[in-house]
């Protein structure tokens, strides 16, 4: 992919037209070396870059993908709505039939509202949370990420001190800190966002302790704040409850996005009873907010992840990825920490530089034999990794590892 030809000069001319040639985390910058830039196509659990070269695939898109890529059923049904018109002057059936089945899937939610992008549902979470409650202050994990604007930015480019003043931070799966957090906001509190785990950019991945789940509840319960579940990552991946139902804690609100549609852009609110006065006055919209074929894909999505059992297949999927890494880096000597839950794997080196080098350097041999993975940022499965595909990955992981050793035997 570094000799490519087209990838390089599309970003050639993107530098010139496009700031920084890319935006976001899925820039070529935030990748590792080598990785190409931009993609021609995907098909299971494959994707192709613009230069045609084919990787198994262990980002899914950065989580949208679930249940493979141009998944046939998903896509007819987009299609459908499609030729009849997509972007019309309100919504179509689909609305009011993925309502139906989110509050038929999701124990807390009693309703259902719909956006774009992650981003617009966890914003809407916050502001249904402070119309509902009549407050301010929002407790949010140091470290976690909630979307890409102001309130919850994890750059403060462009954002001044007032987007941020009724923000307060504590530390995820620390009871004692979200206590602290909650008591010093005294009673301006009105919501607490807790991501589904602790996934944060290049760091270990925690799985939501029950105590501190729990503790969440209890403040919340309390103090009559609202409890935020930001599933917009692992949403549909784990549970198709919610993620919390893994803890047994429901929250009163909650973002979706990413996995909902399997790649058609869509994202959800739900909320309980409570929320829904607040959630009918506060003012939400978007000018492609009711666009009907991505809700088309929503409803076979879940519909097709509740019939396969989806989550429990990913979860065989990531497990056998797992005791196959390693297994292999023990047989070359190497040490290393796989956090997470199986559907959303983390893969980090011992020892390894805070940037993550060797974790880079093993990534871009897993490339170079086809095999499309991430160094920091949480890996995603889907059902489209079958035995095969997860047994023809690890023939190049076991190449990468191979290759790391020897560069560590080199020094
Ligand atoms: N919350 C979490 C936990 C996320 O992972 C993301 C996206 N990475 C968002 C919110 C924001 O979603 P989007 O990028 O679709 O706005």
């Amino acid at each position: 992919p570094t000799e490519s030809t087209r990838d390089r000069s599309l970003r050639q001319r993107a530098a010139t037209v496009i700031p920084g040639g890319m935006w976001g985390h899925q820039r070529a910058a935030a990748v590792p070396a080598g990785y190409p830039q931009f993609f021609r196509a995907g098909e299971g659990a494959r994707v192709t870059d613009v230069d045609g070269n084919t990787y198994i695939d262990f980002m899914c898109s950065w989580g949208p993908i679930i249940l493979g890529h141009r998944h046939p059923a998903v896509d007819a049904a987009a299609r459908a709505q499609w030729d009849l018109g997509d972007c019309l002057d309100g919504p179509t059936e689909h609305a009011v039939i993925l309502a139906e089945l989110l509050v038929e899937t999701i124990p807390h939610a009693e309703w259902a509202l719909f956006q774009k992008n992650g981003t617009d549902a966890t914003t809407a979470c916050v502001t249904i949370a402070r119309a509902g409650t009549g407050r301010r202050r929002i407790l949010v994990a140091q470290g976690a990420y909630h979307g890409a604007v102001p309130w919850c930015s994890p750059s403060l480019v462009g954002v001044t001190a007032e987007d941020r003043a009724h923000i307060r931070t504590y530390a995820y799966n620390d009871a004692e800190s979200l206590r602290a957090a909650a008591e010093e906001a005294g009673g301006d509190i009105a919501a607490i966002i807790v991501s589904a785990l602790k996934h944060d950019l290049g760091k270990r991945q925690e799985l939501p302790d029950p105590a501190f789940a729990r503790a969440a509840r209890e403040i919340c319960d309390a103090t009559g704040a609202a409890l935020i579940l930001d599933d917009v990552r692992a949403g549909f991946r784990l549970d198709l409850g919610g993620s919390w139902e893994t803890v047994g804690v429901r929250p009163d609100l909650a973002a979706y996005s990413k996995a909902i549609a399997n790649g058609h852009a869509l994202a959800a609110v739900t909320g309980t009873e409570r929320f829904r006065d607040a959630a009918s006055r506060a003012f939400f919209t978007g000018s492609f907010w009711t666009g009907g074929a991505a809700m088309a894909a929503a409803v076979t999505t879940i519909t097709e992840l509740s019939r396969i059992d989806g989550p429990a297949r990913i979860e065989a999927a990531g497990l056998r990825l797992r005791a196959g890494l390693a297994w292999q880096a023990e047989r070359h000597g190497i040490e290393i920490v796989q956090s997470g839950p199986p559907a959303m794997p983390l893969v980090q080196f011992v020892g390894d530089t805070p940037e993550a080098a060797t974790g880079e350097a093993f990534c871009r041999e897993a490339l170079a034999r086809g095999v499309y993975m991430h160094h920091r940022h949480n890996m995603f499965l889907s059902c489209a990794h079958t035995d095969a595909e997860i047994d023809r990955a690890l023939e190049a992981t076991d190449g990468a590892f191979a290759a790391v050793a020897a560069r560590t035997r080199r020094g």
